[in-house]
């Protein structure tokens, strides 16, 4: 049991993450949500807002503040600098960030900054941010719990550990809707949204059809955990029963399992260091019957590939990377460009924007938005074809 009430402030509570954590809250004695934001999803907000006695949202979309302050007597707050506002004046003592894309990164500096804790399910701010949000984190002493199902069990996994053990991570990965597929070109958006083990956004639902979602966590994994790119493998499991591993010095393999639920990993960090009841099913192997597992096809997925060469590149690459899949993913869900293409532009764009070493969070916003007019350049070139 937690000793105090924890107050949480939820970003992106409109989103799957972000109606999974209410109902985390909702069940347990220990957590109280105080605050609420989302992009422009007011109705589903004030809902919320009314079912959980939240007093304080905001949203990033100006108009959709204005429809809700017209609709609801609570404290409505607008823009990125609303919902900075939001996190400070919440008095939460943990934000947990399920907003999309690079859009999170600004929420979790301000979180860190604070000195709240975050539990993080936007990858984001690792990707793009890596150095200087752990940075961040290090010198204000706000933990990062993570959300992201494989880097809350190796988070598990390596705590249990003394440090210099760890030989290795292993990151599974379903292997997404197109698992043993050679040929991708042409396959609909509706094929690639129907992820065949998680139940997720589209962004990075169409990420996992890539694999482009896997080379995000490795390079996640690479900061939270401090480990080389040398020692992180990645390998396709399509039961996703076992969430990662790690290999220790003296030759074992520590794994953790369950179904996949993303309820199991954002009880975890929303509870840390402690664990509440979670009523999902539970794991029966002789069930299950058979775990599999195979190597990535890094030729097919080049977005595997790509994003971890950006990680080993390191500084802005890493960050030219999302802002250019953001994109790209955007248009093929726009049905502007096919699946295949989502690969090959991303990859124009690294090439054009080499590594630089960032020193502040506004170097890396330039970058992003850099990234974002040749993606959609590039984009505008293939849609004219
Ligand atoms: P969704 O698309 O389902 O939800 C996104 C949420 O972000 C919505 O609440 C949306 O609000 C909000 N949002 C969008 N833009 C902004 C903005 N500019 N400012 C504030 N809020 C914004 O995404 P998911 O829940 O699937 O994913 C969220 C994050 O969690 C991603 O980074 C993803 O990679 C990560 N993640 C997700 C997993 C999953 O199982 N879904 C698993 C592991 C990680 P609105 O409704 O108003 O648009």
């Amino acid at each position: 049991m937690l000793s105090v009430m924890r107050e949480v402030a939820i970003l992106g509570s409109t989103g799957s993450i972000g109606v999974q954590a209410l109902e985390i809250v909702a069940a347990s004695d220990e957590l109280d949500v105080v605050a609420l934001a989302a992009g422009s999803s007011w109705e589903r907000v004030l809902a919320q807002a009314e079912e959980h006695g939240v007093r304080a949202v905001a949203f990033f979309d100006d108009d959709a503040a204005r429809q809700a302050r017209g609709a609801w007597s609570g404290e409505v707050l607008s823009g990125e600098e609303g919902i900075r506002e939001l996190i400070i004046s919440s008095g939460a003592d943990m934000v947990l960030n399920g907003i999309v894309g690079a859009a999170g990164l600004g929420p979790t500096i301000v979180a860190l900054g604070e000195g709240i804790d975050v539990a993080l399910a936007n990858k984001e701010s690792l990707v793009i941010g890596g150095e200087l949000t752990m940075a961040l984190s290090e010198a204000t002493g706000a933990r990062l719990l993570p959300v992201d199902s494989e880097h809350s069990a190796l988070f598990q996994l390596i705590g249990a550990e003394r440090p210099g053990t760890v030989d290795r991570l292993v990151l599974t990965a379903s292997g997404g809707p197109f698992r043993g597929r050679t040929d991708l070109d042409g396959v609909s958006v509706s094929e690639a949204l129907a992820h065949p083990t998680w139940s997720m956004g589209g962004r990075i639902t169409i990420d996992c059809a890539t694999l482009m979602n896997k080379g995000f966590e490795a390079i996640e994994a690479h900061h939270l955990f401090g480990i080389p790119f040398e020692r992180i493998d990645v390998v396709v499991h399509p039961q996703s029963i076992v969430h990662s591993l790690i290999d220790l010095n003296d030759g074992a393999s520590l794994a953790h399992l369950g179904h996949p639920d993303m309820r199991v990993p954002i009880s975890y960090a929303l509870h840390y260091p402690e664990r509440a009841d979670v009523e999902v099913p539970r794991l029966d192997l002789a069930a299950v019957g058979t775990l599999s597992f195979e190597q990535p096809d890094l030729e097919t997925f080049a977005c595997l590939r790509l994003a971890l060469e950006a990680g080993r590149a390191g500084g802005t690459a890493p960050c030219v990377l999302n802002a250019a899949d953001e994109v790209a993913v955007a248009a093929f869900l726009d049905g502007k460009i096919g699946f295949t293409a989502i690969a090959a532009v991303v990859e124009r764009v690294l090439e054009a924007m080499p590594a630089l070493t960032p020193t502040h969070f506004e170097d890396l916003f330039a970058v992003d938005a850099e990234a974002r007019r040749r993606t959609e350049e590039e984009v505008g070139g293939l849609a004219r074809v």
